[in-house]
């Protein structure tokens, strides 16, 4: 847990948030500000910075696990179609440096996206 970290406090129950998905390494949460009908943030618990930080750790079947949950959400949100996205970095609008999976559906997305 990083202490300063928003969504660690969240996954740690300190902020509200509305849960579509609860185990022991993984949580999906609504967006607080969606950009679709359906926009969901699915995380590990742990806390990892970045997808090349959880990539360079040792427990790679957590990238798996996110994805499953990720793409499970989005078929069940998205039947016709859903996008997954990951900002990565400055440069690729990460505003929240603690992992996340954006799950939309429930509109036709365009591209390419800003
Ligand atoms: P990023 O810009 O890092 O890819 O995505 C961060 C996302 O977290 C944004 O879509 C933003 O709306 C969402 N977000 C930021 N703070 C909170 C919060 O306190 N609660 C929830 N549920 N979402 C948040
Ligand atoms: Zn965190």
């Amino acid at each position: 847990m990083d202490s300063n970290c928003i969504f660690c406090k969240i996954v740690n129950g300190e902020i509200p948030a509305r849960f579509a998905h609860r185990d022991d390494r993984v949580v999906a949460i609504s967006d607080v500000n969606p950009q679709a009908p359906t926009h969901l943030l699915v995380m590990p618990v742990a806390h990892h910075a970045n997808i090349g930080e959880l990539s360079d750790a040792a427990d790679r079947a957590l990238t798996a696990e996110l994805f499953a949950v990720a793409s499970r959400l989005g078929r069940e949100h998205g039947p016709d179609g859903y996008r997954l996205v990951m900002n990565t970095g400055a440069d690729g609008g990460q505003t929240v440096d603690h992992l996340h999976v954006h799950v939309l559906a429930g509109r036709q997305m365009s591209w390419p996206p800003g």
